[in-house]
């Protein structure tokens, strides 16, 4: 296919003409030996800037700046004033809201109507809900029956230095979803994007000053997860690790944090199960299902891979996601009439691709788009596949991309029963209009989330994570800022 490019505005351009630095100890630095690498377009694979390589000794940097902001100037802001800085700069992301938009959806290769309705508005949504989490973070007064009198209470307080490391998917959004949180608390944060997706990551750094943040509260380092990932998870100075990513990674996380007892949140991958039972609304079901495994190319830790049909709907839902998949139009992240952009990189294509000619070969057949596009950019079209087993890789892995499975059942519990059969637990759903259907089954369904009739719609403060494999904790709501705070139990003898 041919890819036609359209310009980003002024201000992106000029971004991506300019060498960003890192942000450590509030200034904007190079790496100490000056390494950047480059950062590509997923829409057609040439370089579309670089960016800073932290490499051990600037981690190290990083992670001591944290240590002494947080032992010094930010310990005496008021939880009002975290607030404020946190709200300022929501507004200054919003000031700039088409320029985060167009950055992050070349650099990602999203549609522009996906990171403008999704990423940027998300991102400022999140720091302005956690935002209001700082004035409120309250302990407890305690009946204790002791024998004398007593009085015992508790504090919510900070963790300390918090290292944040985030995909590649929603870099922006990512990114706030984790230093909202852990900034409302009270906690330093050093965080590290994606190396495929600094670019937004690295033009917020230069907001966090006018936000009014103390130098060292707010340190922006990036480079990959073998050189900068790895020191920072190993920096004995990090209190707390938030880590979103594979479940591959977030373990070897765990397993290391585990050493110095780090605290530990991780958001891992998911293979989501969506279950359209018989009695279904089908006009509502088939294109929610088709946007919840196709939207960000299925580049979505919640993507609705494994579709489940009743067998009296199987051919009207398979006919309706396949007519979607075929009608979809790939193109550039900024062309308008683009419904599907590129994935990440050329190796997420081929993995991709991988897994669909392993399904054919193991005998799934193609129900709906699915042919290789060629030629340049990472462009992978929306495939519905039919006719796969519980055995096949394409039907347990997550493949995290434009793939869907759809697989037939009769009775609720055998579906259920197969939508539970995986090491992995993040979201699962079900399309149904029978009251009792919708609630025994979102009961039954074993993941942090189930969306009933809807798919893939987070809110602020729904606490959001993953049961089995694909993680330890939530985030967002009460829980999620909760998670960057310890308690302290305080008992006093009168
Ligand atoms: P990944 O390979 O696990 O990478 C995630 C982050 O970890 C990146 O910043 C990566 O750095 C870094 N990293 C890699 N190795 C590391 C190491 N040894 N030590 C420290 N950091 C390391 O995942 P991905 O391919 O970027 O993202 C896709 C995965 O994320 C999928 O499995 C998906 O399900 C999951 N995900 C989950 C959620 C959720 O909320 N549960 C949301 C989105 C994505 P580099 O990339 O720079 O090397
Ligand atoms: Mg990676």
């Amino acid at each position: 296919m041919t890819v036609i490019a359209v310009a980003p505005i002024a201000s992106v351009a000029t971004f991506l003409g300019t060498e960003s630095d890192l942000l450590i100890g509030g200034e904007r630095v190079p790496s100490h030996d000056g390494g950047r690498f480059d950062v590509l377009d997923p829409a057609s694979g040439a370089r579309l800037a670089t960016a800073p390589m932290a490499r051990a000794a600037d981690v190290d940097r990083a992670v001591r700046a944290a240590r002494a902001a947080f032992a010094g100037e930010w310990a005496g802001v008021t939880p009002a004033d975290r607030a404020a800085a946190l709200w300022r700069l929501a507004d200054l992301i919003e000031a700039r809201f088409e320029t985060f938009a167009q950055l992050e959806a070349l650099n990602v290769g999203k549609v522009l109507a996906l990171s403008r309705a999704v990423d940027v508005t998300k991102a400022i949504g999140v720091l302005r809900y956690m935002a209001g989490w700082a004035t409120k973070l309250d302990g407890g007064q305690h009946p204790v029956s002791l024998p004398g009198q007593w009085l015992a209470y508790s504090r919510r307080e900070p963790l300390g230095v918090v290292a944040a490391i985030i995909p590649w998917n929603y870099p922006i959004y990512m990114l706030a979803a984790k230093l909202a949180p852990a900034l409302a608390a009270g906690n330093t944060v050093v965080l590290k994007p994606a190396e495929q997706t600094p670019l937004t990551a690295l033009l917020f750094a230069g907001l966090v000053e006018e936000a009014g943040f103390p130098p060292g509260v707010v340190n922006i380092i990036t480079g990959d997860g073998a050189t900068t990932g790895a020191a920072l998870v190993s920096h004995p100075g990090v209190d707390k690790i938030t880590f979103t990513g594979s479940t591959q990674v977030g373990k070897a996380i765990a397993r290391q944090a585990a050493a110095r007892m780090a605290r530990v949140s991780l958001e891992l991958g998911g293979k989501p199960a969506n279950l359209i039972f018989a009695d279904a609304d089908l006009d509502l079901a088939i294109p929610a299902a088709a946007a919840g495994v196709f939207a960000n190319n299925g580049q979505v830790c919640m993507a609705g891979s494994r579709l489940y049909v009743d067998r009296r709907v199987f051919d009207e839902v398979v006919g309706g996601i396949g007519a979607i998949a075929e009608r979809t139009r790939l193109g550039h992240p900024l062309d308008p009439r683009s419904e599907m952009g590129p994935l990440i990189s050329a190796g997420q294509r081929d993995r991709v691709a991988a897994f669909l000619s392993e399904g054919l070969a193991d005998g799934a057949r193609i129900a709906g788009q699915g042919r290789a596009p060629g030629g340049a950019g990472n462009f992978v079209p929306p495939t519905v596949l039919v006719g796969t087993t519980p055995a096949m890789r394409v039907q347990r892995e997550e493949i995290f991309g434009p793939v869907v499975t759809v697989v037939p059942f009769t009775d609720a519990d055998t579906a259920v029963a197969m939508a539970n059969d995986s090491r992995l637990g993040l979201v699962a759903g079900c399309f149904t209009t029978n009251l009792s259907t919708a609630h025994r089954v979102s009961a039954a369904l074993r993941a942090g989330t189930v969306f009933v009739n809807c798919w893939g719609r987070t809110d602020m403060n729904l606490p959001f994570g993953g049961v089995k494999q694909s993680g330890w904790g939530r985030e967002l709501g009460r829980e999620g800022v909760e998670a960057f705070t310890e308690t302290k139990s305080v008992l006093v003898s009168l």
